[in-house]
């Protein structure tokens, strides 16, 4: 909006004559302003309503630092000398008054920092650098948490690319006030791929919280290294277990930074190869099928797919008859289907009826005849150790699962993020506990 567009009314918040009703209003209309916007150290100058860009009212809040928000540095709110007035005066965006949109309107001052240098000088209403006030922002980042991205950019009247960037930024101060590594025992590192395949994200969930507490863009040994640098050697000497997928690159690096720590593997990576040998199956048999000329055949068991791969326990009725039928006509995939079962039954039963279990497996598995079982009866015996220690110390997590879908969902939704930092920052406000309260209610901690 053009700031000499008539306004529709103008409030002047002081009054000119002293003890005036007119002052009066003013003073009481400031403070309801004040309270509306959410901010503390601020004075409200006036407020004007004017036309918007596109059409429809837009109320200006023209505002100051009170006294003792002045001057400050906007990197360490160190008090400073002023420096000069840079551009004028800079726009925010606030949260809107009902259904109209609200932008804050300020002089930006620049201030000289012993320790910055020439800085813009901190407002009380708003995080540096950002276009928008702090409720807004925290607000935006609450609903980015619980909401679809394209929702929370039409309500908020912007665009999916500053709510990242919001969540970006509210993220960074989040951070800043905890130790996320503190009083780590029991973890699991992941690696997560992201852009199809092209880049991945290396991530550390603790086991017993469920939360992510590390991510980092890379897959590789230097990555998980940054995140040992960061740990330290003493808190890496009290880690107890730490769990991984078949990665040997983690498995090397863990050895080396933290050896008192049992090396386990994680189940729902074991249950997911057991999956990929059971599809590996039902195509080989499509395949042979459509070569035989039998196409009728061929699709029907293409079509077996979700019966196979769902567990037992979600079936429908429909797929308990297609599951059936396989049972009946298709002796191959049909023992396919129980290898799968039984993987996730080991898990499920852990310790020594686990051990048993997968001893059971492994035999049945090597003389199935199916080639891609017998290859994963090679990979699970290669593992063993480390997967008797998961076994043993029944180190499957729910909640760390549940992190682990939540990040591969996430780098999956439509939308895009702009930057591996854009997406570690709405990995960290999901799932890492760092979603700020909604503004104005009682705080608390999301996980
Ligand atoms: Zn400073």
């Amino acid at each position: 909006m053009d700031g000499h567009t008539p306004s529709l009314f103008w409030v002047p918040v002081f009054g000119r004559r002293q003890g005036s009703q007119l002052e009066k209003d003013g003073v009481r209309t400031s403070t309801v302003v004040r309270v509306l916007l959410g901010v503390e150290h601020t004075v409200v100058e006036s407020v004007e309503a004017g036309q918007a860009a596109g059409g429809g009212v837009v109320l200006v809040v023209r505002v100051r630092p009170d006294r003792s928000a002045r001057s400050r540095c906007s990197r360490c709110h160190r008090r400073c000398k002023g420096y000069d007035q840079e551009d004028g005066r800079r726009r925010w965006r606030g949260l809107d008054f009902g259904t109209v949109a609200v932008v804050v309107e300020a002089e930006a001052p620049r201030v000289r920092c012993r320790v910055h240098g020439v800085v813009v000088a901190a407002v009380p209403w708003a995080r540096a650098k950002s276009r928008f006030t702090r409720d807004f922002e925290d607000t935006a980042a609450w609903l980015a948490a619980h909401a679809p991205g394209s929702v929370v950019a039409e309500l908020l009247r912007t665009t999916w690319r500053s709510v990242s960037s919001v969540v970006t930024r509210v993220v960074a101060e989040a951070s800043g006030r905890v130790d996320r590594l503190a009083g780590l025992r029991r973890i699991g590192i992941d690696e997560i791929a992201f852009r199809k395949g092209h880049r991945y994200l290396t991530t550390v969930v603790d086991h017993d919280t469920g939360r992510l507490v590390w991510a980092a863009e890379g897959r590789n040994s230097q990555t998980l290294g940054r995140f040992f640098d960061a740990l330290g050697a003493v808190r890496a000497g009290q880690l107890t277990h730490v769990s991984a997928d078949g990665a040997e690159w983690i498995h090397t690096v863990v050895r080396a930074r933290a050896p008192q720590a049992l090396l386990c593997l994680d189940p729902y990576h074991v249950v997911a190869w057991a999956t990929t040998a059971l599809d590996e199956v039902r195509r080989g048999i499509t395949a042979e099928l459509k070569a035989a000329g039998r196409k009728d055949a061929a699709a029907a068991v293409a079509g077996t797919r979700w019966a196979l791969v769902r567990n037992p326990a979600d079936l429908s009725a429909t797929q308990r008859g297609t599951l059936a039928s396989v049972k009946d006509t298709n002796r191959r995939l049909y023992t396919g289907y129980l290898l799968k079962e039984q993987m996730r039954a080991v898990f499920e039963a852990k310790g020594e009826h686990g051990r048993a279990l997968l001893a059971g497996w492994l035999a049945w598995a090597r003389r199935s005849r199916l080639p891609a079982f017998t290859k994963l009866a090679k990979t699970v015996t290669r593992f063993l150790p480390i997967l008797r220690n998961t076994l043993d110390h029944g180190l499957s997590n729910a909640r760390s699962e549940a992190t682990h879908t939540h990040l591969r969902v996430l780098t999956r939704r439509s939308y895009g993020f702009h930057s591996p930092e854009a997406l570690i920052a709405m990995a960290m406000l999901t799932r890492g506990g760092l979603c700020p309260a909604l503004p104005g209610r009682t705080a608390q901690l999301s996980t």
